[in-house]
Order: structure tokens, then sequence, then C-alpha cells
């Protein structure tokens, strides 16, 4: 049972096949015995998952379940759950029980799905490997010795190892599709603003975005039907009609076009990466797509920007956790400067420190308009170039991350943590969807592919990414250990 994708564990509930108490029961009981090695959750919400499943059956007997109901599903430790902790990986919220669900949790508890538990993050999801959580690092399913990506490397590594059918993530520059990639599964991150960012706990807000971690196209679609939509709790959220995203699966890609950025195939790229990405493309030709080459000239200016933009977003968003509304705070502060100095000192990991110095130096007058201001023109010039892009073609494909997943403590230096998120950054700072979907594997670790929709049209790269997985198996991979 716990192979199975979202639309297959749907039918089997629907013809009572199992029931939804079952198949919880499978998960927990997994999780309970595979994840001391992995570590991909912080919190197990036993008891109200088995709740949950019992009222998702009795509406399967009733007649009036949705394709959801009973499904089983993780979600990323910075979406706020009322009742159940909210950590964001941080010692800053070890204990905090948020007072209010977030949407996306309201959507999928209206829909009828159990939640399993919160899954393990980089500390306030900086980070590409997991392991600046406060919780401890992620192993990665298929090395343990490799980390599973980040920042929501608890959701894809746990997907993967079949701990869960299907998790949340966000993506503030790469956080689904990298870990993705890494785990061998499949990542949405949706056009901002096409699902409600309230109660998602924020990092750089104009860059944030929830979505989703699959085994399969098919079961983001599944998912993407019940969170996309305009949230008026949320002001960043677009007004604009979505579409059933599970119908424009089966379209044919004959007559596609597919751009190809030559910035994304230039020094730097794994050969053999290369190589499975070229096969990927291949797929896609023999399917009828052209493959055009194109250029995004300003590719080499993304990570700089985003660490202007992000960190002074962050900075700015962080300054809440002061010791004094929520949070941690620290022992016996002497004054109020102390009270502050020391929680934020003690509650906040190195990385995250880190961030809000660079924000906060980024963000204070006199370098304002030299970094700041700057990153934001540099920003548009790297939005323009996309958009000259999808006047020439309908989807942009490419490598999800220029290498497969590192070693644990590999990436010790800052910068070339930041690097590795060459392919994926842009796309945040643009505000487009994208999706990462399995296309091989190098000495038994995946390659994630990416393709990238132009604004709103994930119902193209849903499609796009089911025709491949149609035809072929890497989605269906799961590590050796994890049968
Ligand atoms: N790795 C990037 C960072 O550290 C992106 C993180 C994310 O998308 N949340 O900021």
């Amino acid at each position: 049972m716990h192979k199975k994708t979202v639309a297959e564990l749907s039918a089997g509930l629907k013809a009572k096949e199992f029931s939804s108490e079952e198949l919880t029961q499978v998960f927990l009981q997994r999780i309970a015995d595979l994840d001391k090695e992995l570590n991909t959750y912080i919190t197990v919400t036993e008891e109200q998952a088995i709740y949950q499943a019992k009222k998702a059956d009795k509406k399967i007997a009733e007649n009036t379940a949705g394709t959801l109901t009973g499904i089983p599903l993780a979600q990323k430790d910075i979406f706020c759950t009322q009742g159940v902790k909210t950590t964001c990986g941080s010692k800053m919220l070890e204990n905090f029980v948020a007072p209010y669900d977030a949407t996306t949790v309201t959507q999928f508890n209206n829909a009828g799905m159990v939640l399993l538990g919160k899954t393990n993050m980089d500390e306030f999801a900086m980070g590409s490997s997991n392991e600046s959580s406060y919780f401890g690092a992620v192993s990665n399913p298929w090395d343990l010795a490799t980390v599973p990506g980040g920042s929501s490397g608890g959701s894809a590594a746990a997907v993967a190892a079949c701990l869960a059918p299907v998790a949340t993530g966000t993506d503030t520059g790469g956080s689904i599709r990298q870990p993705a990639a890494f785990c061998g599964i499949t990542g949405l991150k949706p056009t901002y603003g096409r699902v409600s960012r309230y109660g998602m706990i924020a990092f750089a807000s104009s860059l944030d975005q929830g979505g989703i971690m699959a085994r399969s196209a098919e079961d983001c679609a599944m998912l993407l039907n019940t969170m996309a939509g305009f949230d008026e709790k949320d002001s960043t959220s677009a007004k604009i009609a979505t579409e059933n995203y599970s119908q424009s699966l089966h379209s044919k890609v004959e007559g596609l076009k597919i751009g190809l950025p030559q910035e994304y195939f230039a020094e730097g790229l794994d050969a053999q990466v290369g190589q499975c990405i070229e096969a990927a493309i291949k797929e896609y030709e023999k399917m009828g797509a052209k493959i055009i080459e194109l250029s995004l000239e300003n590719t080499s200016l993304a990570v700089p920007t985003y660490y202007i933009v992000a960190p002074a977003e962050c900075s700015s968003n962080l300054s809440r956790f002061d010791g004094v509304r929520y949070g941690y705070r620290c022992q016996d502060p002497k004054d109020l400067t102390d009270l502050y100095l020391r929680s934020r000192g003690e509650g906040f990991g190195d990385e995250v420190k880190r961030r809000i110095l660079i924000g906060t130096y980024a963000l204070s007058a006199g370098y304002y308009d030299a970094y700041y201001l700057k990153a934001q023109k540099l920003r548009q010039l790297i939005s323009n170039d996309f958009t000259q892009a999808f006047k020439q073609v309908d989807v942009l494909i490419g490598p999800t991350t220029p290498d497969v997943a590192f070693k644990k403590g590999e990436k010790s230096d800052p910068v070339s943590m930041y690097l590795s998120d060459i392919y994926t950054i842009a796309v945040n700072l643009a505000g487009l969807p994208a999706i990462s979907i399995p296309v091989g594997r190098i000495k038994n670790k995946p390659v994630g592919l990416q393709l990238i929709g132009n604004y709103f049209n994930e119902a193209k790269l849903l499609n796009i990414a089911h025709q491949y997985q149609t035809i072929t198996d890497w989605h269906r991979g799961i590590p050796e250990k994890f049968q």
C-alpha cells in the first residue's frame, strides 16, 4: 500500500480495497520503524491522524467523499497547524503552537485528508541541505550519507522513502524543486500568488510559495486542485481563475515548443547529469516536441540578486521574533535590550543570523541604493529574460540542480551552498511556476529535470511532466532500503 501514488490510493479507498484507517496505520507504522534513520518528521500527529482517518472512512461509507478524502499527507513544519507544534525547524519556535491553521492546512482538512505529521526543514527554510535544522539533519533515503536537499528536505525524503504518499513544501529559491530532484520525486512550485501564503511562516515574502511534493505529476495535479485559488486572507494571492489540473494532464506534447536556455547547460553542470537531461529531452522530441535553443542572459545574476533580496526580506520578517510576543525567551534577562539580544542570539542558528546580518546591512541607510535597489533592478532584468523567452516557446527545460545529492558536511562554506541553487532561484525572482521530475540516476542518486512554465500555466507544466511519466518509470523508483 505504501508504494502507491495518491491517484492509486484514491481509487483503492473508493473501491473499499482498504480503509483510510488501515492506510494511515501503515504509514504511522513505517514512520515508527524507519524514521529514526531518516529524521524526516519533527512531529508525528498519530492521534489526530487516526481521528481524521475514521472521519474519512465515515464519509467514504456515506458516499460523500472527495478524491482526496482519507489520503494521508505530511505538512512541512512551516505551515501553522492549530493545536500542533509548528517549529519552522528552529529553536526559536521549538514549543510554538499556532492559534490558527494555515489556509493550506484548512484546505486539506476540508478535503478530508489525514495529517500524519510535520516534516523537518532547514531553519526558517534557509538552506539547500536540511542541515541547518535545529532538529538535526535529514538523510537522503537513496544514500544515507548524503543530504536530501533543502529546505523542504524532510518532506522530500518522507515521500521518497514512502513515509507519506504526498507532502507540502515551500519554495523561496528552489526548496521544493531541489530536494525533489535529490530524492527522486516530483515537486511543483506554483506561480507566485497561485496558492495562499496565509499561515505559512514568512522567510522572504516576495519569493515564498507553497507547493507539492509527490510521486508523480498526476498526484501534484490532484493536490493543486484543492490548494490553488484566491484567498482573501493573503493580499498577494491572485484573483485568477484556477483550472481542473487533472483534466489537462492527457493533452499530447506534439508540436509543443520547448526552450533550452544555453546558460543552464554551461560550465558547472556535471557531465553525467547533463547526459540524463539530454536523454529526457530526446524523449520529448520523440513525442513530437520542438526544441528551441535560446538564452536567458542574466542567469548569472540570479544568485547574487537573490542573496540581497531574500536576506533583506528575511531580516524584516524575522524581526517579530523578539522574545516578547512568542517563541523562545532567554532565561533571566537583565533588561529589555538583554532580552532581545539573548533571545535572538540563543534562539536562532548560524545561517539565520548570517542572513539577518546581510539583510539588515543591505537595507541600512547609505547602503540601500547600492544593494537593495540595485537588486530590485536586476530582478526586473531577470524577469524580462523569461518574458522574452515565453514569446518564443511554451516551456523551458533544463536541469534542476548542477549535480546530484552531495555528502552531509560537504558544503561547509555558505557560498558553495548558495551556488547549488543556480538553476532554481531565477524562477522565484520572476515569480514563475516550475516543476522538477526525476529523469535518471547516477550511481543510484536521482537526477531532476526542471520544466519552467509561463505565469499561471501550471496546467501545461503538469501536462508535460505527466506525459513523460506515462512513458518512463523513474518516478516509480523507491530506494532499496525503503521498499
Ligand atoms: N536554498 C535557498 C536558500 O537557502 C532557497 C531556500 C528556499 O527555497 N526556501 O535560501
